[in-house]
């Protein structure tokens, strides 16, 4: 499938230091130091291509953006590879009660979110994987996991069990009855009938009426979610050189956290034979004035909207860091509207003949990413520069700075 286009990062001069950038993992529990490397492999879970592009998704690909840029600033090379998970229960749902064809959403969900994704000056990734191109590497996967692990029918549906991955459980920190709870809530089904344990994954259902189907070893039919997953990071990240990890950053929105995250690791385990991820990196959730923003209570807020709307996407941009990344947090007017004042400050500053010092505004952005996306901390040491500039302090160099603010930050301005 086509990612979308290139975004221009200027470049940060030489001289700068960037320190290792440390992440919170949410599998160790820790604040973890990423280690040097010259190429990172990061894995971001992609959206169902329906209500794309709401301010939660945005907020979870800015965070990933984040990384990219800081490791990309280091000198690394990034290989980022994002799938879309274009065949899904939720979409056949959604393209039933909308009488529309599952294809066409798909097709024109996928085409907004790239749109999104290039107002908001996120990069591209390298590979952009939709589960229906790629069905012969989740058979291959499906048919590795069979070599190395025991999986069973039930009516025709193929199931993988779930505990024989040792680690199964240690990357999402949760009780039996939590998991199988949450399991349940995130479009797993513990309660079925036949099953050996109510946590095995599903790796291949097969074909349902008025729904699509492949020809497969395992009967015609569909893959199961956590599969697609693994098969496509393992398929364009994983070549065999690295023998601890087949990636090193697994990303997506906490709510991956289970069942997505564990069992992806899981399955992916089952067919390397090594941990998937070295750190498991998620983003908060966002709510809207005080309530759980979600499809059911319709109350998403849909970026395209927002920007026909005229709001600038570098404000969005602006607005969804002023929090920390790991925290859930509310989106309110009021954000947007500090967001916009912030925005226009650093424009008349920026745009000032004589600018305060701008160097160690440059490392205080560049200390406070490397802390963990400390974004909070990066805006308030802008502000400050701003309220420096204004006040008539001279001795820095205005782009320098704006070339770091884009190049770190994705804003441009
Ligand atoms: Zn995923």
């Amino acid at each position: 499938m086509n990612s979308w286009a290139k975004v221009y990062i200027p470049p940060i001069d030489s001289s700068i230091e960037f320190p290792q950038l440390h992440l919170y993992n949410s599998a160790s529990q820790t604040i973890t130091a990423m280690p040097r490397k010259n190429i990172y492999r990061m894995y971001v879970c992609g959206i169902t291509p329906y209500d794309a592009t709401h301010l939660g998704h945005a907020a979870t690909y800015i965070t990933f953006d984040l990384i990219n840029r800081y490791l990309l600033a280091t000198g690394a090379r990034v290989d980022f590879v994002q799938n879309i998970t274009d065949i899904d229960d939720p979409l056949f749902e959604r393209a039933k009660r909308d009488n529309v064809d599952w294809k066409a959403l798909a097709t024109s969900q996928i085409d907004l979110f790239r749109g999104d994704m290039v107002d908001l000056h996120i990069i591209p990734p390298k590979d952009y994987i939709g589960v229906v191109e790629a069905i012969p590497m989740i058979i291959d996967a499906i048919v590795a996991i069979q070599k190395s692990s025991p999986t069973y029918n039930v009516e025709s549906d193929l199931y993988f069990e779930i505990h024989s991955d040792g680690q199964f459980g240690k990357r999402s920190h949760l009780t039996e009855p939590e998991m199988i709870e949450i399991f349940s809530q995130r479009g797993g089904d513990p309660a079925r009938v036949g099953k050996r344990d109510p946590l095995d994954a599903l790796l291949w259902l097969h074909q349902r009426d008025g729904e699509p189907g492949w020809d497969s070893p395992f009967g015609k039919g569909r893959p199961g979610w956590h599969i697609e997953c693994s098969a496509i990071a393992l398929r364009y990240l994983d070549d065999g050189s690295d023998t601890q990890f087949s990636i090193d950053i697994q990303g997506g929105g906490s709510d991956l956290i289970f069942p997505h995250h564990e069992m992806s690791a899981a399955q992916s385990s089952a067919i390397s034979g090594k941990e998937f991820a070295r750190a498991y990196v998620h983003a908060g959730m966002i709510g809207l004035d005080g309530e759980k923003m979600s499809k059911s209570k319709g109350n998403l807020r849909f970026v395209s909207q927002m920007v026909n709307e005229g709001t600038d996407p570098m404000a969005i941009r602006l607005a969804l860091i002023s929090s920390h990344y790991s925290s859930d947090r509310m989106w309110t007017d009021n954000l947007l509207q500090d967001a916009n004042a912030l925005l226009e400050k650093l424009k008349v500053a920026l745009s000032r003949e004589e600018v305060a010092p701008t160097r160690p505004v440059i490392n205080s952005l560049v200390q406070a990413i490397s802390n963990n996306l400390d974004t909070p901390t990066v805006l308030r040491a802008l502000s400050q520069w701003c309220d420096a500039t204004l006040a008539g302090s001279i001795g820095g160099e205005a782009g320098e700075l704006a070339r770091a603010i884009d190049s770190l930050l994705g804003i441009a301005i």
